[in-house]
């Protein structure tokens, strides 16, 4: 579990939108739709690896 701390001061590399805790081991930029895994603790805030697993937002 990552902490508090560092949830808050982490952003979207892409758009610098901060993201969100989803789950345990997920971190979700709703402006991208990009997820950016946590493995051992660890985001892994690469776009390359959030495109990986993006979910583009719906268009309003
Ligand atoms: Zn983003």
């Amino acid at each position: 579990m990552i902490s508090k701390e560092l949830l808050d001061i982490l952003v979207c590399p892409d758009d610098k939108t901060k993201v969100e805790l989803v789950g345990e081991e997920w971190l979700v930029c709703h402006h991208c739709g990009r997820r950016y895994p946590i493995r051992d603790d660890i985001p892994i805030m690469l776009i390359e690896e959030g495109d990986k697993w993006r979910i583009p937002p719906e268009k309003p």
